[in-house]
């Protein structure tokens, strides 16, 4: 990596992620970073996304500028994503990472542009074809044994998270570790964090995980046990 010697495309204020050149690993979870996989750097460490609070984010890569921009705008939390270009000596931005509902209605408002249109079948059709149905029906049923009180939609869109990170994985091991309790209930957690909480906005004002955590700690501990709960809240 470069990173850590060169300065990056983005502004001050921005968070910059950057694809792999050469393999490396995820100073978190240990995870094997390959040519194109992206990461975070915090403190001179490479974070996988996950790991980084990131995970949740879709990639919209460059080239459609009102797209970028308006993506970029509805998104509470975004990422640029930077690539080191070795013949020219700099990074040189890819994307951004941004919410899937950043980036539908962003599209729907260039929905006048033929373009767009012809990109959202586009996605529509990979995000099918990426997403197993059986398995991510088995996640939910295991969530509901979990997490009795957890609403439906929640329960669906956790099932779905769970489901797109298992299909980019492979082998059996990477199933079953969906599976294990203590992994779901992060995902719930994560989920929790992103969507029930104030995370998302925290990080994008002080970049700082470790203080945007502590002050949602709180509010995701409430929802959890409300979920738990097989009578629902109080
Ligand atoms: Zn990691």
């Amino acid at each position: 990596m470069n990173s850590s010697q060169a300065k990056p495309a983005g502004k001050p204020s921005e968070i910059v992620v950057f694809m792999v050149r050469r393999e490396t690993e995820c100073a978190g979870c240990g995870r094997e970073l390959f040519d194109g996989n992206l990461l975070r750097m915090e403190a001179n460490r490479p974070l996988c996304l996950d790991c980084a609070d990131l995970g949740h984010l879709e990639f919209l890569t460059s080239g459609n500028t009102a797209l970028t921009r308006r993506a970029a705008k509805y998104s509470p939390l975004w990422a640029v994503v930077v690539r080191w270009a070795r013949a020219r000596k700099r990074y040189e931005r890819q994307g951004i990472l941004v919410t899937r509902e950043a980036i539908d209605c962003a599209e729907t408002e260039c929905l006048a542009d033929e373009e767009s249109r012809a990109r959202r079948r586009e996605r529509a059709a990979a995000r099918r074809e990426g997403e197993d149905r059986e398995y991510e029906a088995a996640v939910a049923e295991k969530l509901k044994e979990m997490f009795p009180s957890c609403p439906a939609e929640s329960a669906g869109r956790i099932a779905a998270w769970t489901c797109r990170k298992h299909s980019g994985r492979v082998g059996r091991s990477a199933a079953a570790k969906d599976f294990d309790p203590e992994a779901l209930r992060l995902a719930v957690i994560a989920h929790v964090r992103h969507e029930h909480t104030r995370y998302d906005e925290l990080l994008m004002q002080h970049g700082d995980r470790q203080q945007a955590r502590s002050e949602v700690r709180s509010g995701i501990d409430r929802v959890l046990s409300q979920w738990e709960n097989p009578a629902g809240p109080a």
